[in-house]
């Protein structure tokens, strides 16, 4: 497991604010929620991005690839 620890059921897209499930469903091809490692005040943050901004390449602050 990643360090995603969000509690609730629904989270937004942390790129256009669309609503997503928390659930990171393990076969990327029908993936809508992706973790996307970033930074938060100086430390490591779980963001989550909708496929729509995976695909295109968005990436959170601080976040290094
Ligand atoms: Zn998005």
């Amino acid at each position: 497991m990643s360090h995603w620890e969000n509690k609730t059921l629904s989270t937004t897209c942390a790129s256009c604010g669309k609503a997503l499930n928390t659930y990171v469903d393990p076969d990327t091809t029908t993936r809508t929620t992706w973790p996307l490692v970033g930074e938060k005040d100086g430390k490591p943050f779980t963001y989550a991005a909708c496929t729509d901004c995976n695909t295109k390449g968005w990436r959170p602050p601080g976040a290094t690839n």
